[in-house]
Order: structure tokens, then sequence, then C-alpha cells
């Protein structure tokens, strides 16, 4: 099971060191502020949608494949292992992980990069993480005195942050959430305890849907062959099905543990005293150890190779890009059709960008719908 990793507490984003929210808002007498960002997250229609939006297969095939929902909730059990092993804190990596894909379009990484495509004939573009600080900052509707959810500032400098940097200049929506800086661990911790959480389930959704064998991912990952070869001898009856499970539980501990190490290292060596100094260091430090980093990129190759390129898929993508191109194209065509308070909207801005928005709010299944009404 390998080793507790060390504590990184002097790390740990303090909650009192918060920037705060937009708007001032009394304390809570038992709920910190990222305590309440959490639940204020959970308690939106946008987290809501997210059960009807695919992660990788579409739900037609299995009641048992992830959805975004359900994908977001195991990368939160991940970000929150890990926070609670290194000793930062959980409460604001939670409401990261449980935030992190609430502006996913439609249909997955097609459905994103199709509505770049469309916004990159004008010359704009499109980016789930800046699409989901438009919904917490104006979309969610839920508050009497103010648009938005608004959150601290920590969460939606996180939002914005936890898969890249950004350069000062670079973006101006990103330019007031301290560009050109690191995002504190708890941050950081989000883009790879997503990487973790979608290969392994990737891994497991493929297995169940019968695109390749045990022997398969051991060929392509040697440290699947070991746990599988320890797994065999443990347990040579079991199904193929519950080895599958006991080598997906170890390779999960796997990465994670790898990650929570790599990360301490990283953070000692770098010798970082303080948060500032998380933010300032040119480089992030969230990471994984080599042998966890290298059973990663095996991972991912052979996923690449087995499963995101299969003709099912593919098959698939292409149906949900068409739909989403054929919709945009309808809209551009008649703004009028759109419902309020889009309509209005597109008479007074960039017609395209109200479109965007709009079909980036869209479950995959009202899309299908729309689709069907409005152009088959
Ligand atoms: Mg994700």
């Amino acid at each position: 099971m390998g080793n507790r990793p060390p504590s990184l507490n002097w790390l740990r984003f303090p909650v009192e060191a918060s920037l705060g929210r937009r708007f001032p808002e009394a304390i809570h007498p038992y709920r910190n502020p990222f305590q309440r960002d959490r639940d204020r997250i959970l308690h939106t229609r946008a987290f809501r949608r997210l059960e009807n939006k695919t992660q990788v297969f579409a739900p037609g095939l299995s009641d048992h494949f992830r959805n975004r929902l359900t994908h977001t909730l195991e990368v939160t059990q991940i970000a929150r292992t890990l926070a609670t092993a290194l000793e930062l804190n959980g409460d604001l990596t939670e409401s990261l992980a449980l935030v992190h894909d609430i502006g996913h379009p439609p249909f997955a990484h097609a459905g994103e990069d199709e509505l770049n495509r469309q916004m990159q004939r004008f010359g704009g573009s499109f980016n789930h993480n800046l699409h989901s600080l438009k919904i917490v900052e104006s979309f969610e509707h839920a508050y009497a005195l103010f648009p938005g959810l608004n959150l601290t500032f920590e969460v939606r400098e996180g939002m914005v942050k936890h898969s890249r940097d950004f350069k000062l200049g670079e973006a101006k929506e990103i330019d007031p959430y301290l560009a050109g800086q690191r995002p504190p661990l708890e941050a950081q911790l989000i883009d790879l305890a997503d990487e973790t959480a979608y290969n392994t389930a990737d891994l497991d959704d493929a297995f169940s849907a019968g695109m390749f064998r045990l022997e398969d991912i051991a060929e392509a990952v040697p440290e699947f062959a070991r746990i599988l070869e320890l797994v065999q001898m443990h347990y040579p009856a079991a199904q193929p099905h519950i080895q599958f499970l006991e080598c997906q539980r170890s390779l999960i501990n796997l990465l994670v543990s790898g990650l929570a190490e790599g990360t301490a290292t990283a953070s000692i060596e770098a010798g970082v005293m303080s948060v500032q100094d998380v933010r300032l260091h040119p480089v992030r430090l969230v990471r994984y150890n080599e042998p966890a980093k290298a059973t990663n990129g095996e991972l991912k190759a052979f996923l690449t190779k087995r499963v995101y390129y299969s003709p099912s898929l593919l098959e698939e993508r292409t149906r949900s890009v068409k739909r989403i191109a054929d919709l945009f194209q309808f809209y551009l065509d008649y703004p009028d059709r759109l419902p309020e308070p889009y309509r209005m909207q597109s008479s007074q801005r960039l017609p395209h960008e109200v479109i965007c928005e709009y079909i980036a709010g869209m479950t995959d299944g009202y899309c299908a719908k729309l689709h069907l009404e409005l152009i088959d």
C-alpha cells in the first residue's frame, strides 16, 4: 500500500487569508467561506445538468458508464484524499473539484472543440474554464442582491487556473486572478486528480464495454502487468471483471500515492515556505513521482490507441459535432428563434457569443432534442 506522504501543512491555504467575495456577506456561524462555496456550487442548476452530459461514453450502450456528474464526484473523492493526506485545505480543494467541469458543453471534448471551431470563424474562442466562470459570476440566478454565486476569490481563481497558468495580458478575464502567478496547491491538485480519475475510469468503462482484455492492458502498461500477476496469483478463480476491479483499485492507489509523494518531494526540494512562495515559484509543484508519471503516460497512450479513436466513439463524435454545428448555424440565421433572455442579448451583443453561451449550457439530451425539432 506504500507509505503515508509527508505533510505539507505549512503550504495549506488558510481560509482566513481569503481575499473574500465581490459582495460582502455576513459570516455564517458554523460554515467557513470555502464550505459555503462548496454548498453553493452543489445547489446550482449547472451542477445538476452535469448528469446529462457525456464524459467519454454516450449512455446509450450501458447504464454503468460515467457521466460528467459521476466523473466530478470521483475527481472530488481523489482530490479530497490528496488534500487530506498532504494536510492542505480540503474545503477549498473540494469546492474546486466539484466546480471544475461545471462549464463543460454537451458531448464531451468533441462538443468543446466544435464550439471553439465555431467561435474561431468569428475570431473568437471557447474555453470551458472561462465558461464556468461566467456561470458562477452571472448565469446562475439565486440571490436577490447579486448575480451569480458570489464565490470567494480563491475558488474563482482556481476555476480559471487549475489546468494551466496564464501570463499577464494573455486573457483579459484572467488578469484579475493574479495572472502570471501559480495558484495555491489546492487548485494545482485538481488537474492531476482529474487526470487520475478519468484515465482509470475510462479504462473501467472501456473494459466493461468489451473493448479489450486484461492481457491487452498488461502488454501496454508494465505496472498493470505486475499488479495483474499478483491478482491472478491471489484470486485465480475470480471472474475477469472482478480481477479487473482488483487491478484498477491498485492502479488508482499507485497513481494517487505517486501524486501525493511527487508533490511532497517537489515542494520540499523547491524550499517553498509559504503559499506566497508557491504562487511565485516558476513552475507548478503538484506532480506525479516518476513511477506514477510513467504509468499514467502508458495508460493514456493505451486509451488513446484503443478507446478514444475507436469506430464507435468516432461515429458518436461525428453525430455530436454535427448537431452543434447545425444548431449554431440555425441560430445565426434565425436569431429571433433564440429563447429569452438570449434573444434580447443577441441584438445588443455579438450574436455568435450569445449563441455559444446558449449551446454551451445545454445537456446532451436537450441539444439532441432541439436538433430533432429545429433541423431534422
Ligand atoms: Mg474533469
